[in-house]
């Protein structure tokens, strides 16, 4: 077994793995399981601070990104893409798959999305129905002040979708006060559940969309509005994954149990950071960094799959190559959930340094001396 320092999937604790053994019962026949379900979901609004609805789908993450486009567009409809990485550019496959007509805001990969410039865009053209946009586009790790742009959409009459699925429980997200309409999260990355649920908070604003549309939602298994009601009818619309969802449950119970989650998503993330520069390696982005994942950039003198495969096969470490544009470019090293944790880091940084010194690539410094030096000046 390696060890995963992935950027989703992350690291299972016992007590989530022991929470998917437990025995069940038939979800859809078991009124408590209706109880069970829905404190899970009062956990998810308790959690991202909002009184919108939460949703648990049968899925992995993109699953809910397709579900928020599938249930809000319409045929010809307009829709505001934010792109400023891999996932971001993502959403408007899905806008087109569902008929509508996905316009892009596009800006460099390298910063987070800045507001005052897409304001500068929406006092020109503002007539979309939604937009898109991700908090942590993981491709890079780039983070999206997204609580901004959702409030600054929003005062023009736009319904936002946010991907946080690499985001959420490893960064600060306030939906209420974000305004966000539908917000897309997974099980497998900073909630350290296994792979295979999405969740969706859901506004009444885009409940009110989706309940107004002149043409059907083109799908069942991604239409929102099927579980609408599922708590008064006592109906799920398919067989929920019970074992799945008794995990979640379990990693839910951990984040609201760990009250410095997210101040030891940043510690770590500052000084693994640190490290890397100290190093002579170059971090791909120039500003904005996600607390959640690095990306470092490829020296020009190797591959991505040198660095991955020796750091794999010699020391049984897992990190990330990139895709899409960035494929080849980048390595990427998720530290969140279960994994951002002094002692998975440390392993990894000094893999990391052994790694460059047997690809003939010595570092600066030694990653993980710099790396618990900086931890202790935090
Ligand atoms: C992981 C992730 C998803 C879900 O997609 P995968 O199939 O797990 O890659 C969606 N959005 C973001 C930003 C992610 O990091």
């Amino acid at each position: 077994m390696y060890k995963i320092m992935t950027p989703g999937p992350t690291t299972i604790k016992e007590n989530v793995r022991k929470a998917r053994s437990l025995e069940t019962t038939n979800p859809d026949l078991d009124l408590e399981f209706y109880d069970y379900y829905k404190e899970t979901c009062d956990l998810l609004r308790l959690l991202l601070h909002t009184k919108n609805e939460a949703y648990i789908l049968s899925g992995e993450g993109i699953l809910g990104l397709e579900a928020a486009c599938a249930s809000l567009t319409e045929p010809k409809d307009r829709v505001l893409i934010l792109d400023n990485g891999v996932f971001g550019k993502g959403f408007a496959d899905f806008v087109r798959i569902y008929g509508g007509n996905p316009v892009s805001f596009a800006s460099d990969y390298h910063k987070p999305i800045n507001p005052i410039e897409l304001k500068d865009f929406l006092e020109k053209d503002s007539d979309f129905k939604y937009a898109t946009v991700v908090h942590c586009d993981t491709p890079s790790g780039v983070l999206n002040d997204v609580e901004a742009i959702s409030r600054l959409l929003k005062e023009y009459g736009i319904l936002t979708v946010v991907d946080s699925v690499a985001g959420m429980f490893g960064e600060a997200l306030n939906v209420d006060e974000a305004q966000i309409d539908i917000l897309c999260g997974g099980s497998q990355k900073a909630l350290s559940a296994a792979v295979g649920l999405t969740m969706l908070w859901v506004s009444s604003d885009a409940i009110n969309a989706m309940e107004n549309r002149s043409t059907p939602i083109a799908s069942f298994y991604a239409n929102i509005l099927n579980f609408k009601d599922y708590y008064d009818k006592k109906a799920f619309p398919y067989t929920p994954p019970i074992s799945d969802i008794y995990g979640i449950r379990a990693a839910l119970e951990n984040v609201m149990a760990d009250k410095e989650i997210l101040i030891r998503h940043k510690k770590i993330a500052e000084a693994t950071r640190k490290a890397i520069q100290k190093s002579g390696l170059q971090l791909f982005l120039k500003e904005g960094y996600s607390n959640t994942v690095t990306a470092v950039s490829v020296p020009s003198a190797l591959t991505d799959r040198e660095i991955l495969d020796t750091i794999r096969t010699k020391y049984g470490i897992m990190i990330a190559g990139s895709f899409d544009v960035l494929a080849g470019k980048v390595i990427r090293i998720g530290h969140m959930g279960e994994n951002a944790r002094e002692a998975c880091m440390s392993e990894t940084m000094d893999a990391l340094t052994k790694t460059f010194k047997d690809l003939g690539y010595p570092l600066k410094c030694d990653l993980k001396m710099t790396f618990l030096e900086a931890l202790q000046e935090e």
